[in-house]
């Protein structure tokens, strides 16, 4: 597996591909991601279930193919975790992109995501890579106090 190649592909599919592009029925939270730097604004939403499952998330938006094609793999692989399993996919993103951190295991579980390793060698564009993924991150913290429950 080349993970350049992957990444161009990926890129290509999900920032034309509309699946994630979508409103949430009932969301659980609503949060804005703004990546000022490259003029990337997403809207993502999310519901999570009262026993901790990311039931599905979506989100709206314009912006770079980078942060569209990201925000939209982050939803792929999201939706049906619990949300630890969330949170550990979202170190493992970070991971990834700021220290390169990269193995077959690593690989195994972010799957597409992945791909986005490439943009760890391209410091203009990470923030575009991490956008959907921080705004994940708001949006579970924000779910959490919602529903007033641990996970
Ligand atoms: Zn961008």
């Amino acid at each position: 597996m080349d993970l350049k190649e992957i990444y161009t592909q990926v890129i290509m599919v999900h920032n034309s591909s509309t699946r994630n592009k979508r409103h949430v029925d009932h969301p659980t939270a609503t949060i804005k991601g703004i990546n000022p730097s490259c003029g990337d604004e997403i809207e993502l939403e999310l519901r999570v279930s009262p026993d901790g499952i990311v039931e599905d998330v979506a989100f709206t938006g314009v912006g770079c193919a980078i942060s569209q094609a990201s925000a939209s793999v982050m939803a792929d692989l999201i939706r049906g975790k619990t949300v630890a399993e969330a949170r550990h996919l979202e170190e493992l993103f970070f991971g990834m992109i700021r220290d390169g951190k990269l193995d077959d295991d690593i690989i195994g579980e972010l799957q597409e995501a992945a791909a986005f390793s490439n943009v760890s060698h391209m410091p203009a564009r990470v923030k575009c890579a991490v956008l959907g993924w921080h705004t994940l991150d708001q949006a579970l913290e924000a779910s959490k106090a919602k529903d007033g429950g641990d996970e």
